[in-house]
């Protein structure tokens, strides 16, 4: 029993020792399980991080790396022992090192998620950008012991985001600033400076008759034209300046510290006039220019262009090619103007306009040869005659003038029909716009409204200012010889006034040269416009033009032009344009105003 009783103490011993060593092989057992499983899982989560295409991360509360996935490595071109232990401020430069180091504060104290988009500097100097979340970690006691973080590639989006916000800001054939950003860069200037002590000068390029080289050669050319006159600008402005494309042949000079008769007399620097050259053409270019400047014309980047516009429509419609300040009277004139444009419209369908002639002279034998058509609109609400020289404009810059000019040709067709059946065949000219010869239904229209009325061309003729003529373009010239094959005359109207490029002229089937008024006037005692005046005289005699005189006022004036030579007389002398009751005795076969000419017989005077 005792042997036994040792026997089962000793089993019992044994079994309490063999359990233990298995308790104990079984806890070991499933501790190594267990770490196994939590490396077998750490290597999976590092696989799956390793897999991301984001970058991520896991750092401790001195922001020092702990972890960092295969992605984050790669983009920054360093192996993991160079980045884990280091901080932002060992791998990255200082400034963006700074502004990890203030986000991950951030969540360690505030034990927030911080989401934000951020610039990375990267090795190779380039840049990337990330969408970034970083979010506590927690111990096992709840207390915050690191961060981790994952940073999402935007670098594309932003790409595209800044493409369009390029797009956004900047005019697409000249690369130049907007009308949004422009407005943008004025706000900013004038919020940060003192509007007592600074100004800011504001200038409005628009190109002259740069329309007629998009209509007659090609947009092609005209978009190289408009690049090449950007970069002009570009070049000759100073660092300060701004300069932006705002539409078509429409450029804006902003001009800090500036004010706009300083900004004027910079204006001559830009360029405008020097011929621009595109592939083989060269084209002669000029610009009208308005300046208006802050604080006194305008407080704002719309108020200062707009007044800077207006200035530069007068600059364009008193003779083109040069700079005005924008002042009051302008505005008060301009206002005029768009009250008048809107009552044109309303004056042609109230039957307002009317037409008056005024009579052409022979200068051999003072008879008449013909007359001008000249419009004349009485203004109905104010009672006002008003001039053509105060709506024409007007009419010609809202296209009006295309109505107003059909007009015209029904009207006048129809006193050239009224007079043909009396048998008084004289021919009337009229005035032709620009606008109406690039428009191109004037051919069909003449020839519709002579045809109704059986009329023969010659008792039409047409003038036309040598704008219209100023590029060599193969359409206008098709369609002046269009106007010709009806029988239609040509003459070219204020010759001397224009761009008096004398060699194109023959390219053109004219008829006649009228001679402006400016270098009639005094003509006997101006040695100057006596000068011009006869090598104008001379040049349309060699091209085989008939020339008229126009403006004459007194004698000395006839008495020089016919000295000269000229073929036809008009002006204020022989009498002043006439309403057609006035013309009847004019209409008399043979109406002769040699009474009027100079006693000495012609023979005598010509030299
Ligand atoms: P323009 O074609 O040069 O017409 C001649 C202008 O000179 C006319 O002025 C006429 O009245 C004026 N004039 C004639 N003889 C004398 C003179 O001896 N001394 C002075 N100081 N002036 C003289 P108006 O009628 O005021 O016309 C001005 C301009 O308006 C015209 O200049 C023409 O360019 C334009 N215009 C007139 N009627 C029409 C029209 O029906 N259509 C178009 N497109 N333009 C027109
Ligand atoms: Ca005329
Ligand atoms: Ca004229």
């Amino acid at each position: 029993m005792q042997v036994n009783g040792f026997n089962v103490a000793i089993v019992l011993l044994a079994m309490a020792l063999l359990i233990g060593w298995v308790a104990t092989w079984w806890l070991y057992r499933r501790a190594r399980q267990q770490v196994k499983a939590q490396q077998l899982a750490h290597s999976h989560v590092q696989a799956l991080l390793d897999g991301l295409p984001d970058l991520t991360w896991v750092k401790d509360r001195n922001s020092r790396f702990l972890m960092v996935n295969a992605q984050f490595s790669r983009t920054f071109n360093r192996p993991l022992t160079e980045i884990l232990g280091k901080t932002d401020a060992d791998l990255f430069p200082a400034s963006a090192a700074e502004q990890f180091w203030q986000d991950d504060k951030h969540v360690l104290d505030k034990a927030q998620t911080l989401r934000r988009e951020e610039r990375i500097p990267l090795e190779d100097g380039g840049e990337a950008w990330a969408e970034t979340v970083k979010v506590p970690v927690f111990g096992d006691e709840g207390q915050i012991i690191g961060t981790a973080g994952l940073a999402r590639d935007i670098s594309e989006r932003k790409r595209a985001e800044q493409h369009i916000q390029h797009l956004a800001h900047h005019d697409a054939l000249t690369q130049l600033p907007n009308r949004v950003l422009l407005e943008i860069l004025v706000r900013r200037h004038l919020e940060h400076h003192d509007a007592r002590v600074d100004q800011l000068a504001v200038m409005f390029i628009d190109l002259d008759n740069f329309k007629v080289i998009n209509d007659t050669i090609s947009h092609r050319i005209g978009d190289k034209v408009l690049q090449a006159v950007a970069q002009r600008i570009q070049r000759n402005v100073r660092d300060e300046d701004i300069v932006a494309r705002i539409g078509g042949d429409e450029f804006i000079v902003v001009m800090p510290f500036t004010a706009k008769a300083e900004a004027q007399s910079l204006v001559q620097a830009l360029e405008l006039q020097k011929p621009i050259q595109v592939e083989s053409l060269s084209f002669d270019m000029t610009a009208s220019v308005g300046l208006a400047s802050y604080p006194e014309d305008g407080g704002d980047c719309w108020s200062l262009v707009q007044n800077a516009d207006l200035a530069m429509y007068h600059a364009k419609h008193t003779g083109k090619n040069q700079s005005v300040l924008y002042n009051q009277a302008l505005a008060d004139r301009s206002l005029k103007t768009m009250v008048r444009n809107s009552r044109l419209i309303e004056a042609l369908e109230k039957d307002e306009f009317s037409l008056y002639f005024q009579p052409k002279v022979d200068a051999l034998s003072g008879r008449v040869t013909g007359f001008e058509a000249l419009m004349r609109w009485q203004d109905r609400l104010t009672g006002e005659w008003v001039l053509p020289s105060d709506f024409i404009p007007a009419a010609e810059r809202s296209g009006f003038i295309v109505k107003l000019g059909e007009w015209l040709i029904d009207r006048v067709t129809c006193q050239l029909a009224q007079w043909h059946r009396r048998g008084v065949a004289l021919p009337v000219a009229i005035n032709v716009s620009a606008v109406q010869v690039h428009q191109n239904r004037i051919a069909q229209k003449l020839k519709d409204s002579l045809s109704r009325h059986h009329l023969p061309g010659h008792l039409l003729e047409l003038e036309l200012t040598e704008g219209v003529m100023m590029e060599h373009s193969v359409k206008i010239i098709e369609r002046l010889h269009e106007m010709r094959a009806l029988g239609v005359s040509i003459s070219i109207d204020d010759f001397g006034t224009g761009y008096s490029n004398l060699a194109y002229l023959s390219q053109f089937p004219l008829t006649s040269l009228k001679i402006d008024r400016i270098f009639v006037e005094n003509i006997h005692t101006h040695k100057n416009h006596y000068q011009v005046a006869s090598a104008i005289l001379e040049m349309a005699k060699s091209l085989g033009l008939k020339v008229v005189a126009e403006g004459i006022e007194n004698r000395d004036e006839l008495r020089v032009m016919l000295d000269m030579g000229v073929d036809e007389l008009q002006g204020y002398l022989f009498d002043q344009p006439l309403g057609v009751a006035e013309l009847e005795p004019l209409l008399a076969a043979g109406f002769s105003y040699s009474e009027r000419f100079p006693q000495r017989p012609r023979s005598l005077m010509i030299r």
